[in-house]
């Protein structure tokens, strides 16, 4: 999986990197489907002794382009855990309350406590994606952000929280089909918005603002990985995956019981 991680101090080109890749699970998507199935109940498992272990908490990032995955990506990764203990933050365009604040005021009380994984759908990279493409604060302010976030997650890291950043890379014609098919079907059409055909205009700055983020800030402790993202299954896949990995990489046991049970006799 070490493939699909951004190593820290390199300049990002997502041109190089295959949306379409599936040479880590070249199975094909029903077989894919199937093991999805495995390791989400192995995810419910360690999820599980996450909570019970009560030590360590976990902070997953999702950035994407519009129709990306990132709904998808939370609802199939995640399916099965339980709901206690696991938390989405969507991250939407800011309130009042929330603009006359700095921009990292809203986000920091949702990261997670002890015990819990929770997942931004978009969040702080919002301010140096739309942000710096719609010009909503000038160069001068968003250019200093990147230092900001990767102090920002080194705290949270160093204060003992596990981070894992994705990107979902899908590519403009990918992104031409679901939204497509988003206007075609009923059950889509509500996820249709006028403002993602304007923002589909602005690909290339948004992909140009992505390489900035993703490059930055991508470190040993808070890396971001880019996930080929074309196709659903093995997007799943591959980021489930990484987060077991990690999940077990932390070497978590369940707890002793608190009194001693020897000779307990429940009558
Ligand atoms: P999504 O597109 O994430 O699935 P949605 O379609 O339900 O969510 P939208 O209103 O389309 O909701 O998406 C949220 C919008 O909020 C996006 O256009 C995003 O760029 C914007 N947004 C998020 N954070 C910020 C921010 N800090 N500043 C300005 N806009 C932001
Ligand atoms: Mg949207």
């Amino acid at each position: 999986m070490d493939k699909y991680r951004i190593k820290p101090g390199k300049k990002l080109d997502l041109s190089k990197w295959d949306p379409n890749d599936k040479s880590i699970f070249p199975m094909g998507k029903k077989v894919g489907k199937d093991h999805l199935k495995q390791l989400n109940n192995e995810l419910e498992t360690l999820q599980e002794l996450l909570y019970a272990e009560g030590k360590h908490k976990v902070l997953i990032v999702l950035q994407a382009m519009d129709t990306g995955g990132k709904d998808g990506t939370i609802r199939h990764v995640f399916e099965g855990v339980n709901p206690q203990g696991v938390k989405v933050s969507s991250f939407k365009a800011p309130t009042r309350e929330e603009l006359a604040h700095d921009y990292l005021w809203r986000v920091h009380k949702h990261t997670p406590g002890k015990g819990e994984i929770v997942i931004f759908n978009r969040s702080h990279y919002e301010d140096v994606l739309v942000v710096r493409v719609h010009d909503l604060v000038p160069k001068e302010v968003w250019s200093k952000r990147y230092e900001h976030i990767a102090a920002f997650e080194k705290t949270l890291a160093d204060e003992g929280t596990t981070i894992l950043k994705f990107y979902l890379h899908i590519n403009r014609d990918e992104q031409k089909e679901r939204l497509q098919a988003r206007l075609d079907k009923p059950e889509k059409i509500w996820k249709f918005s006028l403002g993602d055909l304007e923002e589909r205009k602005l690909w290339d700055q948004y992909i140009a603002a992505f390489e900035d983020a993703l490059g930055k800030t991508s470190t040993e402790a808070s890396p971001w990985y880019v996930i080929p993202a074309n196709r659903k299954w093995y997007r799943n896949l591959v980021i489930s995956s990484i987060i077991i990995d990690k999940l077990k990489s932390l070497n978590m046991s369940y707890p002793e019981a608190e009194d001693d049970l020897s000779g307990v006799v429940i009558e």
